[in-house]
Order: C-alpha cells, then structure tokens, then sequence
C-alpha cells in the first residue's frame, strides 16, 4: 500500500425525517465529524466520529483537535498494510485517553484503505461472512408510540423510556397491540433502583413480555443492575456502562448484566469492538452493536462489526436510517435489515454521506 500523507476533517449535517427523542435529548440533525485519510498513492479512506455529550462526552471540537492533533501525529507518515490489522486500534489507544469517537473514526478510515488496497468490502477485512444484519427500530419516548414514522420495515422495536412516568402505561398498550411479541425498553440511564424496580414490576403485571431492558440505571451502578436482575430475572443489556474490556470485566464480575451494547464511538473502534465482544462470549453473554445518531457512513463500520461478532442478533443499528429519505433506493435500510457495503472498503456509504463539495481542514505530512 503507501504511506499515509493526509489527515482531513469536515462535518457532516443531515436532517433527521423525524425528530428523535431520549430521556436525555431530543435530536433533529446528525451533526458529526467525518474524517479522510489520504495515502501516497491518492486513495481515501473515511471514517465517523459522533458528537454525544452526555455518553462519551465528545463535541464536534474535541472530535475535530484530537484526531488533527495526537491521532495525526501517529497516523502521517504511517503505511497501515506494514503493520498487522489491529496496529491502527492500538496505536491510536496508545496516542490519547477516551476520545472513543475520534479514534473509531481514524481507525475506520485507515481500515478502509486497507480494505480498498485489497478490493474487499470493509465488512469483509474485519471478518464478516453475512450480507446483511437485522437492526431494530427506536422509538421515542415522547410523542406518542411511533407518531408519523413509518417504521414498518422493521421487525423488532426498542422503545425508549426514562423520565416521563406515562412511559410504562404507553409500553403495556404497545404490547397490548402485539401481543406476545417481546419488547425491548432502553431507559439511558433515567432511572435509580426502586423507580426501575417498580417499572419492571408494572410492565411485568401488565402483561409486556421484556426482551431486555437496557441500562435501567447510571453508567455506574453495576451493583443496582445486579440487583434488578437477582430481582426479576429480566435480561439487563448493559450500554453506556460498559466502554472498554475492563468496564465489562467488572460487569461479569459482579453479574450486572446479559447482554453487553457495543458501540465504536465508546470503544475506540471496530478492533476494540471485537476484543470486547469475545470477551463478553467467553463470558456467556449476549452481543448487541449499536451506534450514536450517525450517518450511514459509521453506521456502517458498526453494521461490520455486528456481522463479525454476533452475525444472527437483532442489533441496534437504525441510527442512520432516520436521515435517510424515505424511497431512497440506495438506503443500506432494507426488510428489517442493514445491508452491508458491498464495495470496496465503505466506499458506497462515504460517497452518499460525504459531500463531493464538502469544504476540507486538512493536515498533511509535511507539516510535521
Ligand atoms: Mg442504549
């Protein structure tokens, strides 16, 4: 391949067809940072990083100084193909504590030459052997269950709940109209111990079958979701408290959860992704991959995770396909399905997302 002789970064904006909402924010555009990398040899690779302030406590700023700054000073100069696939993830871990967005994105893009300098899909130099992986489909918590959004697409629904206490009546009357079918509640965060506990408890006495219900309780409270689960025995996934390999032994250790969501903007990355999901099946537990409100350009670096590591899950991938129009007939969003990039590297997803006239910051190498 050829040395790596740029680093670029530009922001990316789309407009979301309806506005999404959590307990902790209400979104009506995708602002994120999209980062190039360009080798000596003129090929480019792309990668992602999300703002998400109250998760990873990245801001399009801090996205954008660090991956210009530390991430390349190890990137410039740097021929990914001479080093083992992994060497990206560990040596922008090495350069910089958190900032998992910033690295994610670096690291995606400098999987992405190597995927393109071998003619293979992004999905495919990591592992993958699926087409496509099942996502479902979030819903707000506020606004009435789906309101305007034509979701029926997708087969499986996690529904958002947290700070409005109507959440657990509107939860019973959605799976009143499905009965039987599990649903998946994800509170981020909202609740403490005995509110999450009399949740459970009234969704459980009206009639919903849980799936799972997804950090119930702070990031830091391994102890409380050990408690709910010894309580009713309803699956945990654990997300936002669960980052890094440690963070998920310490959850193992004290049986605080089922199911473990991983997300590169949390992790660092696609190969950080995958130590921390074999650790978690070693562990015995479940795998779910998700992402932040994203384009389809992350998303699709985590839908090629999800195929590597958990090829059959239901994974948690719809982000992107809130700013997608309707009727796009080049949406990755099909059947219930993310459909992986089946060009070279995530070429097919950066050419929709990034665009042709998008106006560059650009460090190159002979700047060192
Ligand atoms: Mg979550």
């Amino acid at each position: 391949m050829a040395r790596i002789v740029e680093v670029s970064t530009t922001r990316l904006a789309r407009r979301l067809h309806t506005p999404f909402v959590t307990a902790l924010r209400r979104t009506t555009e995708v602002v994120s940072v999209a980062v190039r990398l360009t080798d000596a040899a003129g090929r480019t690779g792309f990668g992602e990083g999300p703002q998400v302030w109250r998760v990873t406590g990245e801001s399009l700023e801090s996205i954008e100084a660090c991956v210009m700054g530390p991430l390349a000073e190890v990137l410039l100069g740097w021929d990914p193909a001479d080093e083992p696939q992994s060497a990206a993830s560990v040596a922008l871990a090495g350069a910089v504590v958190g900032n998992g967005g910033a690295r994610a994105a670096c690291e995606t893009a400098v999987l992405d030459l190597l995927a393109q300098g071998a003619g293979v899909p992004l999905a495919g130099l990591v592992g993958a052997t699926t087409a496509s992986v099942r996502t479902d489909v979030t819903l707000a918590a506020q606004g009435g269950f789906g309101a305007g959004v034509d979701a029926s697409q997708f087969g499986q629904v996690k529904v958002k709940v947290g700070l409005d206490p109507a959440d657990v009546d509107r939860v019973v009357r959605i799976a009143r109209e499905a009965p039987g079918v599990p649903v998946r509640i994800d509170a981020n965060q909202a609740w403490d111990l005995e509110t999450a506990s009399a949740a459970i408890g009234a969704l459980l006495a009206g009639g919903v079958v849980l799936e799972f219900v997804e950090q119930p309780l702070p990031a830091w409270d391994l102890a409380g979701h050990a408690e709910l689960r010894r309580r009713w025995g309803t699956p945990i996934v654990l997300d936002e408290s669960v980052f890094s390999v440690h963070d998920l032994r310490r959850a193992v250790d004290l049986q605080a959860g089922d199911v473990v969501n991983i997300k590169l903007a949390k992790c660092g990355g696609i190969h950080a992704g995958l130590d921390i999901a074999r650790e978690a099946t070693g562990a015995g537990l479940g795998l779910m991959v998700g992402s932040m409100m994203e384009s389809e350009l992350g998303v699709s670096a985590a839908a090629a995770l999800a195929a590597t590591v958990s090829p059959d899950a239901v994974h948690d991938l719809d982000a992107a396909w809130w700013s997608i129009p309707m009727g796009d007939s080049g949406s990755p969003y099909r059947h219930g399905c993310f459909v992986l990039d089946a060009s070279p590297g995530s070429t097919h997803a950066s050419s929709r997302v990034v665009p042709v006239d998008a106006h560059w910051t650009v460090r190159a190498v002979a700047q060192r």
